[in-house]
């Protein structure tokens, strides 16, 4: 391989992402290349140096800010955060509260009636099975 192709893998070499054939191949020219082997050390030098400029003041404030707001945002952020979840929880409560509203609807419907009291005559006087029902 030239030195035109061996320079246009090396970013790939770097990182470890060439392939087996290539790799093999720029070993071979870099050991053998004076100029290919400075241009991968260029690349090197570069990937592996530290960022040059720190953020300003102002940009740390604000990523601060923005991180504080993440780990601890105010309570209605957080409730408005929790009932978005993955599943909005806002729908599971409207669907409870659906639920039960029919439950109780359905129970209603269903529970026995008591049985009208209209035309049965009570005898207080009287303790008797015949008005033992009527208490
Ligand atoms: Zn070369």
């Amino acid at each position: 391989m030239g030195c035109g192709l061996i320079q246009g893998t090396l970013v790939a070499y770097y990182f470890g992402t060439a392939d087996d054939e290539v790799r093999a191949a720029t070993d071979a020219h870099l050991i053998s290349c004076k100029k290919c082997l400075s241009a991968y050390l260029e690349i090197k030098r570069h990937a592996e140096a530290p960022a040059d400029e720190a953020p300003s003041d102002a940009l740390q404030a604000r990523l601060r800010a923005d991180i504080a707001a993440i780990v601890q945002p105010p309570a209605l952020a957080r409730v408005r955060r929790w009932m978005a979840g993955p599943v909005p929880r806002y729908k599971i409560a409207s669907v409870a509260a659906v639920l039960v509203i029919l439950a109780a609807l359905a129970a209603r419907e269903s529970a026995p009636q008591p049985e009208p009291l209209a035309g049965t005559r009570l005898d207080t006087a009287r303790t008797s099975d015949g008005n033992a029902g009527a208490y």
